[in-house]
């Protein structure tokens, strides 16, 4: 690969000048210095580079830890109107919403012991929610509940959708610890055949599909891996049996182990902390280093918590949406390190247009969100040399990258970690990796590190191909598997619906509006696709299917919608968001599977579509 490391010309300096006089860096050296990062990490690989917790990797995520052994329950066979496969927040919201609209014969269908999906799962030590709270936890006016702190830990989202179970019965309509194995059309029925690893055969005339989008933990392909004689797990599998403690810490058993961390993403930023407190040699190996920005959690005002008038929570999330997505907003209602950018944005606009009295181009308005995101990301590596004691360890965790290139983390523990006697960081960027894998540990640049323990924080198959991210096959009109209806890339009408798959539907962050606060992005989903299920059987059909040119109209104007999306992705360091760097090919990058106009304006077409009222882009029969 290429280094771009062309130098400014003239007159772009000298606009550079122009607009931001005062300006205290180079940002064409920040250009330079970001693509040498990002070059320096580009495997040829792609996503290759990670195995499918499948076959011998497979225990590593279909044990669950969360229940008593030895499950078994007599396979069922019967009729429902709707299944929705996955009991995490998606598959919840879709039932509560279908409940409200008075269906009533559906069945949740759910892997873990419990209710919540990624928060059943990941009961890591310190996990918690980098969204504020009072966006992110759904139906908290229904539920006439308010959070404890604005960023929630794990226990309180978990015990929430518990709460949620409850309120709405769905307790009684929920098969746990059941895996959906194949979903199959039936074309004499016109239902779902849902067959599971509990032998059931359960037809549904309607299935939606909340399998979640971090649901299928993957590993990384290092040489060696299966050989290691040691113990290891997956963060979303926590082995507490092994470490002691709970989600709040007290690791105890880990006080005469040696334990390597592989991974510095969101998930690791929170558990590092942790680890570093109780292991008694902790070695966190790193590709790339994660922004970490301040937390600053604080407990719910009360006072605040009462003045808030009805419709808050909805108004409060399309708030964050916006501001998110770089739409300014005169307030900002949750104004926290998600939204700083584009308060930064705004504020040098509104400079400049008081200077001047001349509003922005679109150029200058891009250049002058690239200029905040240096300014931003320059605080943040500040953060790290003032807290950071050893200059070479603060050097190797100053992420070089656009802030939105990987997922922004949030911690006020994290950086300090790595001023412990006992914690090591390993910079592994300039072998793109871990070099492999031995008996007794894991080599990286070179050496040995002899650990008891390797702990895998490497994610999920997020942006994977949807074979990866599904373990289970969706078979639609003349047993067309949905994989390859899929082969060249997702194609749906809004996300949420496929040709070939009649009465299908799907919760998911593809070719919808995206919005980092998913939960929201979820229910929005939720309520209607309900919608679309009520009308049909208030139409007195049995079967809704996606017309082929309604589905080839959107998957054209998501296309046409991605401009700037592929250039922004392609100068990312490589990571899940842009496929690894490779943001056209493979899976699909987030940001190049979105409707780019964001959550909010996706929620309006979808508004004006309803209103429309003939379900345009469906056959019904
Ligand atoms: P990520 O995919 O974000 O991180 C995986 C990590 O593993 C990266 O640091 C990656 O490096 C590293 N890695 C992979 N292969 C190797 C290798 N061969 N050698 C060394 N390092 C390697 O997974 P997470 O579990 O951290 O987070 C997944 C997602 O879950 C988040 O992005 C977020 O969406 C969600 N999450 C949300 C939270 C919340 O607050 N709501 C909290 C935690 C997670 P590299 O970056 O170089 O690829």
């Amino acid at each position: 690969m290429t280094t771009d490391t062309s130098a400014a010309t003239t007159s772009e300096r000298e606009r550079l000048h122009n607009l931001f006089p005062d300006l205290d860096f180079d940002p064409q050296a920040l250009r330079d210095k970001y693509r040498h990062e990002r070059d320096k990490r580009l495997r040829t690989d792609g996503e290759d580079q990670y195995i499918e917790m499948a076959e011998e990797f497979a225990h590593y995520a279909e044990e669950d830890p969360y229940v008593e052994p030895g499950f078994a329950r007599d396979p069922i066979n019967e009729e429902i109107d709707v299944a929705i496969v996955g009991g995490g927040f998606s598959g919840m919201l879709a039932a509560a919403r279908l409940k409200e609209r008075g269906l009533t014969n559906i069945r949740i269908i759910e892997a873990g012991g419990d209710f919540g999906g990624t928060w059943y799962w990941n009961r890591y030590p310190g996990a918690q929610c980098d969204i504020d709270s009072y966006c992110y936890l759904p139906l908290l006016e229904e539920l006439k509940v308010m959070p404890k702190e604005k960023y929630s830990f794990s226990p309180e989202i978990f015990e929430h959708s518990q709460r949620i179970g409850h309120e709405f019965s769905l307790y009684d309509i929920t098969y746990f610890q059941t895996r959906v194995k194949e979903l199959r059309w039936l074309e004499d029925d016109k239902r779902w055949r849902i067959s599971t690893n509990r032998d059931d055969n359960i037809r549904a005339r309607f299935v939606i599909q909340a399998a979640g989008v971090a649901s299928r933990p993957k590993l990384p392909g290092i040489q060696g891996i299966k050989g290691f004689k040691g113990h290891s797990f997956h963060t979303c599998r926590w082995d507490y049996d092994y470490t002691g403690g709970d989600h709040s810490g007290g690791l105890t058993k880990l006080a005469d182990k040696r334990v390597a961390i592989i991974g510095t993403g969101a998930t690791a930023i929170q558990a590092v902390p942790f680890l570093g407190e109780y292991a008694k040699q902790l070695y966190v190996f790193q590709r790339t280093p994660s922004s970490v920005g301040l937390r600053g959690n604080k407990p719910t005002d009360p006072d605040w918590a009462k003045s808030l008038e009805p419709g808050w929570q909805r108004r409060r999330r399309e708030n964050f949406a916006d501001i998110v997505m770089g739409i300014p907003h005169e307030e900002d209602l949750v104004a926290d390190g998600w939204t700083d950018i584009t308060r930064l944005v705004g504020t040098s606009i509104a400079r400049q247009a008081e200077a001047t009295g001349q509003t922005a181009d679109l150029a200058e308005m891009m250049l002058r969100a690239e200029i905040a995101d240096f300014q931003k990301m320059n605080e943040l590596r500040k953060r790290v040399d003032d807290t950071v004691d050893d200059s070479d360890t603060a050097e190797a965790l100053k992420p070089w990258y656009r802030m939105f290139c990987k997922r922004p983390t949030f911690n006020d523990e994290y950086l300090e970690t790595f001023n412990r006697p006992n914690v090591d960081l390993i910079d592994v960027s300039a072998a793109k990796g871990v070099d492999r894998i031995t008996e007794k540990g894991v080599v990286a640049n070179g050496t040995e590190y002899e650990v008891d323990c390797i702990i895998y924080a490497t994610g999920f198959e997020i942006t994977t191909s949807p074979k990866r991210r599904v373990d289970f096959d969706i078979l639609g009109r003349g047993g067309t598997s949905l994989f390859e209806h899929w082969a060249n890339g997702n194609r749906t009408l809004h996300g949420l619906y496929s040709h070939g798959f009649p009465n299908w539907f799907t919760i998911g962050i593809n070719q919808n509006g995206l919005s980092p606060n998913m939960t929201a992005m979820f229910d929005d989903q939720a309520a209607h696709i309900s919608y679309i299920i009520d009308e049909v059987g208030k139409r007195g059909h049995t079967v809704a299917e996606v017309k082929k040119d309604a589905e080839d109209d959107w998957v054209a104007e998501i296309k046409r919608l991605q401009v700037f999306g592929t250039s922004f992705q392609e100068a990312c360091t490589p990571g899940y968001y842009n496929n690894e760097g490779r943001p056209n090919s493979g899976g699909g990058a987030l940001g190049l599977e979105i409707y780019t106009p964001g959550i909010n304006a996706f929620n309006a077409l979808l508004k004006t579509w309803r209103d429309q009222g003939d379900l345009e882009g469906f056959e019904l029969s």
